[in-house]
């Protein structure tokens, strides 16, 4: 019996990616999402993929998701926590929503949907959670601070969580990308997307989705087991931790 993968914001941009690499894998796949039916209708329509709706920021709506999961396609093996969002801004224009907002999201949002799968994990003795963080929680960034505390503590997390799940045969691992051509990337104004952000990545563009899904297949092997509470950088040589 294959094994199942459950992807957060699995229905666009990188983890639409993870989603179909995973798949393609052979794992069977769950792609959550948070509100964007028409692109969730569209992913599956095209995949077969089925996607579930709900918000990896609500605790409660994360233990019924997952209990729907696993009551259609069976226990959890894979988590990845891929769900994202930014919400901009210098720091003295920084609201304490669009600060909650992302801390809810991009970091609360791991303890929300790794609780209710551990103890599944655990018992079965076998897990591999997965999560995406960023190059900009690792080196910090301005006009997201917000967001790099959120992807820094998602690494924290992670080195935290893989020591708990060692002895379980669940491994823990976080993937930093650096800039990858999505939507979350392409909302940045183009004239700074070309002229700053381009310029500062060695191989001289952006990265591709799929080629943070290819990490996170690596990682999500049963002979990656040895790898837990590393941090894996996938960012065109722009930054070094
Ligand atoms: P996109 O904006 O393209 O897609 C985000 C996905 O996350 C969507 O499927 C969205 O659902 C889902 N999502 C957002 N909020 C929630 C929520 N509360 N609950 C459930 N799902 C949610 O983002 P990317 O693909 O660019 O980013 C994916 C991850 O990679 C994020 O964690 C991001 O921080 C990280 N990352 C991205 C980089 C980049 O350059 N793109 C660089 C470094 C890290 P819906 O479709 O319903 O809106």
């Amino acid at each position: 019996m294959s094994k199942v993968a459950l992807v957060t914001g699995g229905t666009r941009g990188i983890g639409e990616a993870i989603s179909i690499a995973l798949r393609n894998a052979g794992y069977t796949v769950a792609a959550n999402y948070a509100g964007n039916d028409e692109a969730a209708a569209k992913f599956t329509a095209e995949t077969g993929i089925k996607a579930y709706k709900w918000s990896v920021a609500d605790y409660e709506a994360c233990v019924a998701g997952v209990a729907q999961v696993e009551a259609d396609l069976g226990p959890v093996a894979v988590l990845i926590n891929n769900a994202g969002i930014t919400r901009d801004a210098m720091f003295h224009k920084m609201t304490p929503q669009m600060w909650g907002e992302v801390i809810n999201t991009n970091l609360t949002g791991l303890y929300n949907m790794t609780h209710p799968v551990w103890s599944g994990m655990r018992d079965r003795k076998f897990g591999r959670v997965i999560n995406i963080s960023s190059i900009n929680g690792q080196k910090g960034q301005a006009g997201q601070v917000n967001y790099s505390a959120a992807k820094a503590g998602d690494i924290g997390f992670t080195r935290a969580l893989a020591q708990e799940g060692a002895r379980a045969g669940i491994t823990v691992n976080a993937i930093c990308p650096g800039y990858i051509g999505t939507d979350m990337v392409r909302a940045i104004d183009e004239k700074v997307l070309n002229e700053r952000i381009i310029p500062q990545i060695p191989v001289g563009r952006l990265g591709e989705p799929s080629e943070i899904a290819r990490t996170v297949v690596f990682l999500a092997a049963d002979e990656a087991g040895f790898i837990t509470g590393s941090t894996i950088s996938a960012n065109g040589g722009q930054f070094f931790s």
